[in-house]
């Protein structure tokens, strides 16, 4: 792996790990389906908040903006994996409305 990209990776941990999410959560896309002939997934290109438990009124499998699910069995296969969730985060959150509502919790906490 070049160092750039390491430096690429390390910089988008940090920024996911400084997000105030108080629960478990992944870094994931929507998936609209898998291919049939290559398997390959058919999805978005935004990186949401995905929570992998509830979290007030949202529950475990949201994602943290509201994004449709449009396959939730693709959806449960692909996404709601527990085993690549650190590995999940080495990509950038980039979803804007994620991150502004991940913003007003940490305003929120700092209130308190
Ligand atoms: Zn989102």
């Amino acid at each position: 792996m070049s160092a750039l990209r390491l430096m690429k990776l390390a910089e988008a941990i940090r920024f996911n790990e400084s997000l105030p999410i108080p629960v478990k959560w992944k870094r994931a896309t929507v998936v609209n389906g898998i291919a049939k002939k290559t398997g390959a997934i058919i999805g978005g290109k935004i990186g949401h908040i995905l929570l992998m438990e509830d979290m007030g009124d949202k529950k475990r499998g949201e994602f943290l903006c509201g994004a449709e699910i449009k396959n939730p069995f693709a959806h449960q296969m692909l996404n709601m994996s527990e085993r690549n969730i650190d590995s999940s985060k080495q990509e950038r959150v980039t979803c804007r409305k994620c991150l502004a509502v991940a913003e007003r919790m940490k305003r929120k906490n700092g209130a308190a």
